[in-house]
C-alpha cells in the first residue's frame, strides 16, 4: 500500500481527467477528481474512476480556467491533499503556476514518471531536449505536478465504484482575465495519446502527396497517423497535435510503426513505451533500429505499396 494517501487530479479536458485518475491510483491510496462539467460527468467519474469528485460546477463560458484559482486554493488549504496532478494543457499549466504561487510552493513541470518511496514522491522529467532525465522531489506538503497525456496506462485503472460527489462553491477571482471571444478550432481533432495503433512518418517521406499511401495503410489497419516534428513544424504537412516526442505527444500505444524516421531521442522518448515497435528505414545504421522490435531495411516507396497489397489481400474473403 502506498504511503501517499490523497492524490487530487485536475484537467481541462475530461478524457485527460480519466487518465489522471488512473495514474492517481498508481501513485496513492485515494484519488479525488476536480471537475468542471455536468452533474452526469461527475457521476460517471465517481462511478468509474475517482473515490471522490469535487464538483466545481458546470462549464461557464464567461469563466477562464484560471478563474478557478481562488476556489482551488481554498479547497487545497482546507483538505491538504498530498499530490495534485494537473493535465498539461496550456491553460491548466497557467492555473498550476498561479495555484502554486498562492500556496507558496512550486510546480514540477512535465513529469513523465512518478516513483513512490515511502512518503516521498520522486518525479522524473526530461531535460536538455530529452538528452537527460532529471529526478526531483518537492518539499511542499502538497506536491503540484503537471503531466502530459499518455504518461499513465489507463488499462491499470482500479475502478472505484460509488465514489462520493461534493459540490464546491466558486470563489470569485479578484482580478480575472476577460474572454472576449471563443472560436471552434477548424480541422479534425485527434487524440493521438488515446490511439492503440499509430503509424508515424518522418522526413523519409519525400512529398506531401505521398502521405496518401500512408493514410491508406493506416485506414486498413485501424491506426492513427502521427509524425516527427519536422513534418509538423518544419513543412507543416501535418498538424502539431500529430507529432510525437519530447515536445509533442508522449504515449504508450499497443503498436507503433515508424516509417522513414531516423530515431532521434527527442522523437523516440514519445513512443519507446509502445507495446511493439515496427520500423522501416532504408539506412541500416539508422538509430531507430536499436529500439525496434521488428525492422525492415529498405525503401518505403517499395515496401508500403507491397504492405498495402498484402493487407488488402488478407482482408479479401477467399
Ligand atoms: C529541443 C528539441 C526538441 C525536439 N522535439 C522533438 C519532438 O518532440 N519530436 C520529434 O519528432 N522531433 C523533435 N526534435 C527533432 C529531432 O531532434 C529530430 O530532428 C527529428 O525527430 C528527426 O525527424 P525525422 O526522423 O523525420 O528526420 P531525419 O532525422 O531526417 O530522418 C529521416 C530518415 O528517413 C530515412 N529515409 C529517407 N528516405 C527513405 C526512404 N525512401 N525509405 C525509407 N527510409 C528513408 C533516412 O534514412 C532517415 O533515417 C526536437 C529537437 C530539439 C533540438
Amino acid at each position: 500500500m502506498s504511503a501517499v494517501k490523497n492524490v487530487w487530479v485536475f484537467a481541462e479536458k475530461h478524457e485527460a481527467l480519466a487518465e489522471l485518475c488512473a495514474g492517481g491510483h498508481q501513485i496513492g491510496e485515494r484519488v479525488s477528481a476536480l471537475l468542471i462539467g455536468t452533474k452526469s460527468d461527475a457521476e460517471e467519474l465517481a462511478n468509474a474512476a475517482a473515490d471522490q469528485v469535487y464538483w466545481l460546477g458546470e462549464t461557464d463560458s464567461a469563466r477562464m480556467l484560471e478563474d478557478y484559482v481562488l476556489t482551488l486554493v481554498k479547497l487545497v488549504n482546507e483538505r491538504r491533499p498530498d499530490v495534485l496532478l494537473v493535465g498539461s494543457s496550456k491553460r491548466a499549466r497557467l492555473l498550476a503556476g498561479r495555484l502554486a504561487a498562492r500556496l507558496g510552493t512550486a510546480v514540477l513541470a512535465d513529469v513523465m514518471e512518478f516513483i513512490t518511496s515511502g512518503k516521498q514522491l520522486q518525479c522524473k522529467r526530461m531535460v536538455y531536449g530529452g538528452a537527460a532525465v532529471c529526478t526531483e522531489i518537492s518539499g511542499a506538503s502538497t506536491v503540484i505536478a503537471t503531466v502530459a497525456a499518455g504518461i499513465f496506462s489507463t488499462t491499470a485503472v482500479v475502478a472505484a465504484p460509488q465514489g462520493t460527489i461534493e459540490s464546491v462553491a466558486f470563489v470569485e477571482p479578484g482580478q480575472g482575465l476577460k474572454r472576449l471571444e471563443r472560436r471552434v478550432k477548424g480541422g479534425v481533432h485527434v487524440n493521438l495519446a488515446a490511439a492503440k495503433r499509430v503509424i508515424a512518418v518522418g522526413r523519409g517521406i519525400a512529398n506531401q502527396e505521398d502521405l496518401t499511401m500512408i493514410k491508406e495503410l493506416a485506414n486498413l489497419i485501424g491506426a492513427e497517423l502521427g509524425c516527427t516534428r519536422p513534418l509538423s513544424e518544419g513543412v507543416n504537412w501535418l498538424p502539431r497535435e500529430r507529432y510525437i516526442g519530447v515536445s509533442g505527444v508522449m504515449f504508450k500505444p499497443e503498436l507503433y510503426i515508424g516509417i522513414g524516421i531516423s530515431g532521434q531521442v527527442q522523437h523516440m522518448v514519445g513512443c519507446d513505451q509502445a507495446g511493439t515497435i515496427f520500423v522501416i528505414n532504408k539506412d541500416k545504421t539508422a538509430p531507430i533500429f536499436t529500439q525496434a522490435d521488428y525492422g525492415v531495411i529498405g525503401d518505403l516507396y517499395k515496401i508500403i505499396p507491397a504492405l498495402i497489397e498484402k493487407v488488402k489481400g488478407n482482408k479479401t474473403p477467399q
